[in-house]
């Protein structure tokens, strides 16, 4: 029965250890998981992508004080299509939803978001017809950020809890449900 070979990568010994990976002289051994998962949560790019008052806050992160960059994360792309990360800054209009939720559908896969203030996560104090009361009933959220606003250092914090939650994400399943989806796509001569 053929053995199951994992990643093998070179490692420096003044390289800081990464999540679980093993240090055993010059050389790690560790799962592919974990190597997509490091590089993911470490390099997030979020969307240009501002609703409110929020979004000032949201700015702040990647400016020289609080300094987003040193979590990965200061690269704010202007396309959906280089994004992989949504911060909702902002309270989130009716008028505005289906247009947030076509953005949200343009950035590829694997994508996560970030309800950021109470506005954005609840109406806030917008209790009225025309705010969506939380922008989960929109597009999926993987974190919310309380508070109004909510400070720079709330969204960093937000950051690394989205960062620890991609660290244990699990491929294999998602890696076997494309893998059959394919399958059945391919034309015949090409599966043949
Ligand atoms: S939570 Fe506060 S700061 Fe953020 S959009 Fe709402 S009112 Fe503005």
């Amino acid at each position: 029965m053929p053995k199951k070979v994992e990643t093998i990568v070179l490692h420096d010994s003044s390289t800081p250890v990464l999540g679980d990976i093993q240090k055993g002289g010059n050389i790690v051994v560790t799962s592919l998981d974990t190597l997509l998962n490091q590089a993911r949560a470490n390099s997030l790019w979020p969307l240009t992508f501002g609703l409110a008052c929020c979004a000032i806050e949201m700015m702040s992160t990647a400016a020289s004080r609080f300094d987003l960059a040193r979590f990965g994360s200061e690269a704010f792309r202007a396309t959906p299509r280089q994004a992989d990360v949504m911060i909702i800054a902002g309270r989130l209009s009716k008028k505005m939803a289906p247009v947030l939720r076509q953005i949200y559908d343009q950035m590829p896969e694997p994508k996560w978001v970030i309800s950021m203030g109470a506005c954005a996560s609840s109406g806030g104090v917008y209790n009225n017809y025309a705010i969506v009361q939380g922008a989960d009933q929109v597009v999926p959220v993987d974190v919310y950020v309380p508070g109004c606003p909510p400070s720079p250092d709330a969204l960093i914090y937000a950051v690394i809890k989205l960062q620890e939650k991609i660290k244990r994400r699990k491929f294999n399943k998602i890696i076997e449900i494309n893998a059959r989806t394919l399958e059945t796509d391919m034309p015949e001569e090409v599966h043949a």
